[in-house]
């Protein structure tokens, strides 16, 4: 891709890609060399720069640290066997990042501005992409205030970083999850659609409590109620009841998940009936009572697919059909993988080529 940005490029002088283990990769803990960073002021975006990755030097009042004004991105590259380079539909997350910026009152950043970014860091970290199979190349762009101010106003400045992180493959063992009746994630008229830092601070803590009581994840209530269903942690959820894909339909309280709309979009082409709607508590116990709720999982960037075992509410514990018989998630998830590693045909051009 042409280098319409005029970026200013650093490249490291000390690798360490050499003394990296491929294979012992977990989540999100070792950096590529180089990191991407631009800054915004006078109502502009500028100093585009690629340089090592490494500390930043910031005021202690930056008002990002105070009031929680940043947000985040994820998303994947692809080493393809032929020696192509593919980012997953980055555009749908250059559309989200403006979404979560315009609600945490943070300026939009050009799509333009978003792909030449990730793209020309991810080439030249190109050799962190793992190859063996089902790993990928992390990205994780975000953006965050740096008014020194303490005054609780939208700053003025912000920065926009990505970095970059060879990740290994994330089986997910099937999950045991438990519906919350006590805490929520996000309010009505709240910013739960945002990809903001805040979203995830205030998840840890119910989070802790359901590990303790032995589940592995949430699924997410509306806060009003505790009577309909909304994500599974940091996933969307979906669920296959008498043969029709049910899924809660987005709103200001559900993240718009790029897997999530991969998966309806998916299941359409296959004439798969498709319901997006809202998801009541109710109607999923029943359903698994009666046997006519048969897979239920989690879709989202970090495991793509997470299937579910069992689901606990007020006590009881339910338990799923084997994963072997998940027809629909297991069919969904080789394609998808087949569309992302290259190993299938990319009917939808979803494959962001670099
Ligand atoms: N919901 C939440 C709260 C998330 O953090 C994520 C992960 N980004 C998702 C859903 C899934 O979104 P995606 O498929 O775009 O990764």
């Amino acid at each position: 891709m042409q280098n319409t940005l005029d970026i200013k490029v650093a490249k490291t002088t000390a690798s360490r890609l050499q003394e990296t283990d491929f294979n012992n990769l977990p989540f999100g803990h070792i950096f590529s060399d180089h990191m991407f960073v631009a800054d915004y002021a006078d109502g502009e975006w500028k100093n585009f720069q690629i340089m090592p990755y490494g500390d930043l030097s910031l005021s202690p009042a930056i008002a990002s640290l105070h009031y929680g004004q940043t947000f985040f991105e994820g998303l994947k590259a692809y080493s393809h066997p032929d020696g192509k380079i593919v980012v997953f539909r980055p555009e749908k997350n250059a559309e989200r990042f403006n979404l979560s910026a315009q609600r945490m009152c943070m300026p939009e950043l050009p799509v333009e501005i978003f792909l030449e970014s990730i793209a020309a860091l991810v080439n030249i970290d190109r050799n962190w992409i793992p190859k063996a199979a089902h790993h990928s190349l992390y990205i994780r762009p975000y953006m965050f205030a740096t008014d020194p101010y303490l005054g609780v106003a939208p700053s003025k400045t912000y920065k926009y970083i990505i970095l970059t992180c060879p990740v290994g493959a994330y089986f997910s063992k099937p999950l045991k999850v438990k519906i919350e009746t006590k805490y929520s994630r996000a309010s009505e008229g709240g910013f739960g659609f945002a990809k903001a830092g805040g979203n995830y601070g205030g998840s840890l803590f119910p989070a802790q409590e359901a590990l303790k009581e032995g589940f592995d994840q949430i699924i997410w209530t509306d806060g009003r109620e505790h009577a309909f269903v909304e994500e599974l942690g940091a996933a969307n959820v979906m669920f296959v009841i008498d043969g029709k894909l049910v899924t809660p339909s987005t709103r200001d309280t559900i993240l718009k998940g790029v897997t999530r709309d991969s998966v309806l979009t998916l299941a359409r082409k296959w004439g798969v009936p498709v319901e997006e709607r809202r998801v009541s508590v109710t109607e999923v116990i029943e359903g698994l009572k009666s046997g006519r709720l048969t897979e239920a999982f989690g879709a989202g960037t970090a495991a793509t697919i997470a299937p579910i075992a069992s689901i606990g509410y007020e006590g009881q514990l339910y338990t799923l059909p084997d994963q072997s018989q998940a027809e629909f998630s297991n069919k969904v998830l080789k394609t998808l993988n087949d569309i992302r590693y290259g190993y299938g045909p990319d009917e939808m051009g979803w494959n962001y080529v670099i």
